[in-house]
């Protein structure tokens, strides 16, 4: 898919400061990280770039840590804007539309830790990044930050805007928080930790490689359903319906994906489309999409699962099975029996679901499985049957129901023994044992 997607050259690097300009338009990175910390990367993967916009969630999720829901959105709103990200509008409670877009990242800037001084202010944000980041490299770069500065006519004009219609905290410094804004859009970091920062937000809010807590999975998972209705400019309905992924982008080529539950993508590609996206960051994402499915249901058509089915899963899957069946817990049971599992899976001592239910006395769990297909002549390690354990364990029913499933096979062995001449097939018997 790399190789593929790195024939595409259209599109052009964002112009509007000269740093950004100066960008190698052909650069090009893909990472990931699973949400156990497995990591792959390809391209230039060594090269920092400035995040740009995908300071944006991480700003939000800051201050929603920090101040909670009901504060942050006080000064916020949480709608799509239908305008393009810099417009200078407001909804009708004359708040930003949603912290995706400039005025709601400046509005979030302004709510991240206020009473500090500047660069407490600015350590609190990076030190995040950092944390988010795991061993991944962050930095800063103090060129883009001035351009920006520089340049930020229009980012004025939102902040003064929101300042008429009193949209900030009471004792907002507005030049302290657009400074704020620009030195987050300045931060620097590799795809690789990029990808990192994204699987910590896939993993609920603990960073994969460091296991350490960086923001509540309510944070978390707020701000993804913010990333998924607002995360790409204009595209963001039309992300949302072809690949369906919560993901911010940024004028630098950085697009971020977030996989909940399996792990986080890092794009870094500079040339844009004329919606300010990464041109191979989002035909990347498409890719990404149709290739896997990540949502857990049996493979269908071409999509893979990208998760490993090992032995070691399927050796979990059983132990996870037969635990179930343990326990008497029909609900488990029917959640793993509609994800397709094999209902005859046996541990490492041979002990299926039907034993440990037989053993356990769940009557209920032998009327549930055995017309799935659950074999009652299945042997442990030691040649005990279910129907064994039934009789130790003493429930009637649970020896009723496997008996006559056992003369069944009773019959079908004998006729296997007459045909291979073999006994040692009616060892599990029990009229055979009984003798
Ligand atoms: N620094 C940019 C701005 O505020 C961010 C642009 C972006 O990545 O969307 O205009």
């Amino acid at each position: 898919m790399f190789e593929d997607v790195r024939q595409h050259r259209g599109g052009e690097v964002a112009s509007y400061i000269p740093q950004l300009a100066r960008a190698d338009a052909d650069g090009f990175a893909v990472a990931v990280c699973t949400i156990d910390g497995q990591r792959f990367s390809i391209g230039d993967t060594t090269t920092r770039y400035c995040v740009q916009s995908t300071c944006k969630p991480i700003n939000y999720a800051i201050a929603l840590d920090q101040l909670g829901i009901d504060t942050v959105h006080r000064h916020v709103g949480r709608e799509p804007s239908g305008h393009s990200f810099n417009e200078i509008t407001l909804n009708a409670k004359g708040l930003p539309h949603n912290p995706m877009i400039n005025a709601g990242a400046i509005m979030c800037a302004s709510l991240i830790a206020p009473d500090l001084s500047a660069a407490d202010r600015f350590d609190t944000v990076l030190q995040t990044w950092e944390r988010l980041a795991g061993q991944g490299s962050v930095g800063f770069d103090n060129a883009v930050f001035l351009s920006e500065r520089d340049t930020a006519d229009r980012n004025f004009a939102l902040a003064y805007f929101m300042r008429e219609n009193g949209a900030f905290p009471v004792g907002t410094d507005l030049k302290a928080t657009l400074d704020l804004y620009f030195q987050c859009c300045s931060i620097t970091v590799d795809a690789p930790g990029m990808a990192t920062i994204a699987a910590t937000f896939a993993n609920g809010g603990v960073c994969p490689l460091s296991n350490e807590r960086v923001f509540t999975a309510d944070t978390t998972k707020n701000c993804l359903s913010l990333m998924a209705s607002c995360g790409l400019y204009d595209f963001s309905g039309e992300f949302a319906f072809t690949v369906g992924l919560p993901a911010k982008s940024g004028v630098s080529g950085a697009l971020f994906i977030t996989i909940p539950g399996v792990c986080g993508v890092a794009i870094w590609s500079p040339r844009l489309d004329v919606l300010g996206n990464s041109v191979r960051g989002v035909e990347f994402a498409g890719r990404l999409a149709k290739t896997f499915s990540f949502d857990g249901l049996p493979e269908t058509g071409d999509q893979i699962d990208p998760r490993h089915r090992s032995i070691e899963a399927a050796i979990d899957q059983a132990t996870y099975f037969c635990a179930a069946a343990a326990k008497g817990d029909l609900t488990e049971l029917r959640r793993l029996v509609a994800r397709s599992i094999d209902v005859n899976l046996a541990d490492y001592d041979g002990r299926t679901a039907l034993h440990l239910a037989a053993s356990e006395g769940h009557a209920d769990v032998l009327r549930y499985l055995l017309p799935l297909g659950a074999a009652a002549d299945s042997t442990d390690r030691w040649g005990n049957t279910p129907l064994d354990d039934a009789i130790r364990n003493g429930d009637e029913e649970s020896i009723a129901r496997l008996q006559p499933k056992m003369s069944e096979v009773g019959e079908h062995q004998k006729g296997e023994v007459s045909a291979h001449g073999s006994i040692e097939a009616l060892a599990f018997l029990p009229t055979n044992k009984a003798a």
